[in-house]
């Protein structure tokens, strides 16, 4: 079975509530939302996360994808602004390991320092 979970959404064995498709990418609603709209942008590809983009095959074509996609769908979704995060890593905060895109919107999403402590200065 792919261990994957976003693989597993990308090739139709898990369900997901989709909001856009291209060729090679998946856009779908958060299944634990933070926000109003939280909405995943994913590559088809597997991809462990944005770190590793210079080096996979297929991002390109993604982010090239990706470019329009946010427009796209910020359009219909996010019609006052929203936020694009990326986790990377466990400082990063990220927990599955296929990069993605998260947008969140439907509400002011507040200042950028939410759920981080401020850095120490020596
Ligand atoms: P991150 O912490 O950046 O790795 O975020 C992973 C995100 O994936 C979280 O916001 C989860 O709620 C979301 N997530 C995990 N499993 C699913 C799923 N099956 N469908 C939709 N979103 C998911």
């Amino acid at each position: 079975m792919e261990p994957c979970i976003f693989c597993r959404i990308a090739r139709g064995l898990l369900p997901c509530k989709k909001v856009y498709e291209t060729d090679t990418l998946l856009a779908f609603h958060d299944i634990a939302p933070i926000a109003p709209v939280h909405i995943l942008f994913i590559p088809k590809v597997h991809i462990p996360s944005f770190h590793e983009l210079a080096v996979c095959d297929g991002a390109l074509a993604w982010m090239n994808d990706l470019m329009s996609a946010v427009r796209i769908v910020a359009d219909e979704y996010c019609l006052n602004g929203y936020r694009l995060v990326t986790n990377i890593g466990a400082d990063g905060g990220q927990v599955v390991d296929h990069v993605h895109i998260h947008m969140l919107g439907g509400q002011p999403i507040g200042p950028m320092r939410v759920g981080a402590q401020p850095a120490s200065i020596d």
